[in-house]
């Protein structure tokens, strides 16, 4: 392994941005000198060189050192764009990808979807002309289906590899061989920790080019072991916080914050004012905020997991690894020597925190990323190249599951109809869900509730000055049936408003999920045609959309026992959301759209269903005698507790 590594130098402090506009020469101006502030700028030369010299180069460098924003930048000004060529540069997460995307187009000076764009899920903003192109990992993913060699690509950098996200993990395979057969692609793998030793030598001991790292010491402070000690400090700080509310500006920054609202974070803090950054773990590598002196972190993280003994995928809050404390923690000190608050003890990360994540294709199912796969040809997943292999059973799960769905055949090849699942950027069941819409006439009301489900983030809200109102309002819109019927409801209505703000504001619905499910809509019908799926309506008939939604949700089913709800198939005892239009109905079957584990096993967005539709959608997954009710007739009539009673 050849190696670069140089001393690290320190910067001296970057100007910080101040209140007076400039003038758009001085503008540019001083983007150029932030550019050549940052840690890569040195090395560009060398960079440059190591990328000439090495089909496959992994680089290191902490958090803001300029690898997403520069390199593509500097690939660009040596000509590896030449003759229509892309360079593709891949983030984990959409809201780095737009964002990141938006400030290299500022510092090129070029519009946003000309030389420099995006494309994530649902969203592309790039034309013809865009060589640099910031994406999902995942839609690279989907780049393969349609150009299997990344013909039209010079560079790809798969950049943030070290989070391992189950789409990365993916790409490594899949690029390793291409860049086989096509020696003059470059590729980049792009990574923030010290991790680097495993991509190099997944990658036939590909040299590692280290970008030298932090400016500034970050003192960390851990909590004392008293939990009074930790409570008297954050009321003492909320209190003290009080009188000087007006001078902090709280900014959440997430993944699905819509883009005008990330900005702001970017934006510079008025004079005497402080800035508050409330971040999910995107803030952890995937973007950079000036300025930031103070980390606090609670040491934990919204993790997916996956039992493939049930089949059972949930969201969880765990402790986060020592590799994120340290990214977090990271965070501070860009600008000045920081401090991280750890609000756990030093004990608790020394013994608790495990060293790194688990890589997400070892926690996740894999439905969507076989079918993919089996798209693209590749029929051995078993010896498909892994960096970290999954577990044979949610392998074994995935292959099942696709079968049952009709999407591969008993040989575990792809069908017709698995083709066209494949075709559309969702999950395996929602595009069986999509395709069964045709059998039932409705594929008006099924792109609607799939949309909606897309969202994915709340629909409601609820001000705490008005939570009565906020609640009226949302049980106004419930229907017999469930859920899904509910989310129909409500963008059936709005879209009567004529998509009006206005509208949702007096139904305390979020306008910002509204539009953007319109948008998912709007995408998804534009590919119905492809997967030969005609328009129609349901005319009013809601048993057809459930039966549909029933089709590509039939693995997702529970019935109340006397002990309360289990699901069918592998009897986990599962409880209805309290949010749920059906929390209090307590229908006897049912299906979910996810399980989420929080308190308990909740099942968010359930649809009312009827046993014999399990046998219509599916008679090749259920035996009439498993769907048989044996105390159907001792039946008690509600065993939840209500809304009231859980407060
Ligand atoms: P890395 O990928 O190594 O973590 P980036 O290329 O993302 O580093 O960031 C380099 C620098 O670019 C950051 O330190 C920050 O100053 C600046 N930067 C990045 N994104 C933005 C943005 N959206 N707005 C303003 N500055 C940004
Ligand atoms: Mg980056």
């Amino acid at each position: 392994t050849i190696e670069f590594v140089r001393a690290t130098q320190l910067q001296g402090d970057e100007e910080p941005s101040g209140p007076p506009p400039p003038t758009q020469a001085q503008q540019k101006e001083s983007i150029q000198a932030v550019r050549r502030s940052l840690p890569v700028f040195p090395f560009r030369e060398e960079l440059l060189a190591a990328i000439a010299d090495h089909q496959v180069l992994i680089i290191e460098g902490e958090t803001g050192s300029g690898k997403t924003t520069q390199i593509p930048q500097y690939l660009f000004e040596e000509g590896y764009t030449k003759k229509g060529m892309k360079i593709a540069c891949t983030q984990p997460r959409r809201v780095a990808a737009m964002s990141v995307a938006a400030r290299v187009a500022r510092e090129m000076g070029v519009k946003l979807g000309n030389e420099v764009g995006y494309s994530i899920r649902f969203e592309d903003c790039t034309s013809e002309r865009t060589a640099l192109r910031y994406m999902t990992d995942g839609m690279l993913l989907r780049e393969f289906l349609s150009e299997p060699d990344l013909a039209s690509y010079s560079v790809v950098m798969v950049d943030e590899a070290h989070e391992r996200t189950l789409h990365t993990d993916i790409l490594f395979g899949l690029i390793k061989d291409v860049a086989r057969f096509r020696p003059e692609l470059k590729v980049l793998v792009a990574s923030a920790t010290l991790d680097t030793a495993r991509f190099s030598t997944f990658f036939d001991d590909a040299p590692v080019f280290r970008i030298p790292g932090r400016r500034f010491p970050v003192d960390i402070f851990y909590t004392k072991e008293e939990i009074e000690a930790a409570c008297e400090m954050l009321q003492d700080r909320c209190r003290r916080l009080g009188s000087k509310i007006r001078e902090l500006l709280v900014l959440p920054i997430y993944a699905n914050l819509p883009s005008d609202m990330q900005a702001r974070i970017f934006q510079p803090t008025p004079p005497g004012a402080r800035k508050v950054v409330v971040a999910t773990n995107i803030a952890e590598t995937s973007l950079t905020i000036e300025g930031i002196i103070y980390v606090l972190d609670p040491g934990f993280c919204k993790q997916k997991s996956y039992n493939p003994r049930t089949g059972m995928e949930s969201l969880t809050i765990t402790p986060c690894s020592k590799a994120s404390a340290n990214q977090r923690a990271g965070r501070a000190g860009r600008v000045a020597a920081g401090k991280c608050f750890r609000l756990y003890t030093a004990w608790a990360y020394q013994h608790e925190l495990e060293e790194t994540t688990v890589p997400e294709i070892q926690r996740t199912s894999l439905g969507n990323v076989v079918l993919l796969l089996k798209s693209l040809g590749i029929h051995d997943l078993m010896h498909f190249d892994f960096l970290d292999p999954p577990p044979y059973e949610t392998l074994l799960l995935a292959l099942e599951q696709l079968y049952a769905l009709g999407a591969l055949n008993h040989l575990g090849e792809l069908t017709t109809s698995g083709r066209k699942m494949a075709e559309l950027p969702v999950d395996p069941m929602l595009s069986k869900m999509i395709l069964a819409s045709e059998k039932y006439s409705c594929s008006e009301e099924i792109l609607t509730v799939a949309a909606m489900l897309c969202v994915n983030s709340s629909i409601f809200y609820r001000p705490k000055d008005k939570l009565v109102h906020a609640d009226n309002a949302r049980v106004n819109f419930f229907l017999p049936g469930g859920d899904h019927l509910v989310l129909l409801n409500v963008y059936t209505q709005w879209a009567e408003s004529g998509y009006s703000s206005q509208w949702c504001y007096e139904n305390f619905v979020q306008f910002r999920s509204m539009r953007r499910a319109r948008d998912v809509r709007e995408q998804l019908e534009g590919l119905l045609e492809r997967v030969e799926v005609g328009l129609s309506s349901c005319q009013g008939d809601y048993i057809r959309v459930r039966k549909a939604i029933t089709a590509g949700y039939f693995y997702h089913t529970a019935r109340l026992t006397r002990s309360g709800y289990r699901t069918v198939k592998q009897r986990q005892t599962v409880f209805i959301h309290p949010n749920s239009s059906l929390f209090e109905e307590q229908p006897r079957w049912l299906l979910y759209h996810e399980l989420v584990l929080t308190t308990k096993e909740f099942m968010r967005q359930v649809l009312e269903i009827e046993s014999s539709w399990l046998l219509e959608v599916a008679p090749h997954y259920y035996k009439a005698k498993e769907l048989e009710d044996p105390h159907s007739k001792k039946m008690p009539k509600k065993t939840g507790k209500t809304r009231e009673e859980l407060g």
